[in-house]
């Protein structure tokens, strides 16, 4: 029998113990942390994301700011806007929603975001001190993902773990993470993408195998081994014309038929995105440390 990775038990755990923390931080008479999120345009699912983060800051007693734009905003007003988070002194950290419409150079944004202000761990600077084995603020799900090992206390030394898709947000950092020398990691990671072959073959053969693909329902039950650790990543809207919004949110794993098959499954809904926003105000809450340790220095 499987036993389910539950994002939404676990995240509320973890909510409560940063909601003690404030509590602790504010008793002393500091202001609470502070999170600040720029959502530019209309796309339905970012607003949902940014929509959560509010809400998860508002539930651990952070203050948040939601900073929305049109979608036609220019280069130079949204680089702006960067440039006044990073010299706010009331906050702590903040993110810029991705994807931005297409107009919009990402990186330059991205690179303009105060390393130190980065919460999403998005940054070359953030990117490279985690490579490097010197951890500042690790990418939200990747540090999810990581969370989840460790509370439920799942083996990784010495396991393959084979983790699909390669993108900077979630496949890339996983994979230097798992690799890493130290708990949750020492696995054997192999890294595969749409140019992978005989990746059925791959899947079989590892332990712990995590899919972030963007594909629904793409590891089928015949590419994962007896008693694996699966890790959906994956969030699909397929379209259902009996659910109430005309679709149903699936992952990259078909939960039905592989979860017999798993030691530990995430679901999804309900698994992997509750603890990426967890990992958010994780950050978030240690930039709000590292700024407090600064000042006393200054
Ligand atoms: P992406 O969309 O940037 O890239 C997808 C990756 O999948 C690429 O590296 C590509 O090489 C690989 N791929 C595509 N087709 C493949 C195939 N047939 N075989 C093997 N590999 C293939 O990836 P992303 O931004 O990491 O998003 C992946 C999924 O995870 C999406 O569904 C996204 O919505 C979801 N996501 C969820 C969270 C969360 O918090 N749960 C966070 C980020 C992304």
């Amino acid at each position: 029998m499987y036993q389910l990775l539950d994002g939404k038990a676990l995240s509320k755990t973890i909510k409560e113990e940063i909601a003690r923390e404030v509590s602790a931080i504010t008793a002393e008479g500091s202001r609470p942390p502070h999170l600040a999120a720029v959502l530019i345009g209309e796309d339905p699912a970012s607003q949902a994301y940014v929509r959560s983060k509010v809400r998860s800051c508002e539930q651990v007693g952070f203050q948040s700011s939601l900073i929305r734009r049109p979608a036609d905003i220019s280069q130079e007003e949204l680089m702006q806007i960067v440039r006044e988070l990073n010299e706010n002194p009331d906050i702590d950290g903040f993110i810029v929603q991705l994807p931005l419409p297409a107009h919009l150079d990402e990186d330059e944004v991205l690179l303009a975001i105060a390393p130190e202000k980065d919460v999403d761990g998005f940054h070359p600077m953030n990117v490279g001190l985690m490579a490097l084995g010197m951890p500042r603020y690790l990418p939200a799900t990747p540090y999810g993902i990581l969370q989840m090992l460790e509370r439920y206390e799942i083996p990784t030394e010495g396991k393959n773990c084979l983790i699909i898709g390669r993108s900077n947000i979630v496949g890339t950092p996983l994979s230097l993470l798992l690799s890493r020398k130290g708990y949750p990691g020492n696995c054997t990671v192999t890294l595969a993408h749409s140019r992978t072959q005989n990746l059925p073959e791959l899947a079989r053969r590892a332990d712990i195998l995590v899919a972030a693909i963007g594909r629904p329902r793409m590891v089928t039950a015949d590419m994962v081994k007896e008693g694996a650790v699966v890790i959906d990543v994956g969030i699909n809207r397929v379209e259902e014309h009996t659910a109430k919004r005309g679709y149903r949110l699936v992952g990259d794993v078909d939960f039905e038929a592989v979860a017999p098959k798993c030691s530990y499954i995430t679901p999804v809904p309900g698994g992997v995105g509750l603890m990426t926003v967890v990992s958010l105000l994780l950050n978030t809450l240690k930039a709000f440390k590292l700024r407090c340790q600064t000042e006393v220095q200054v």
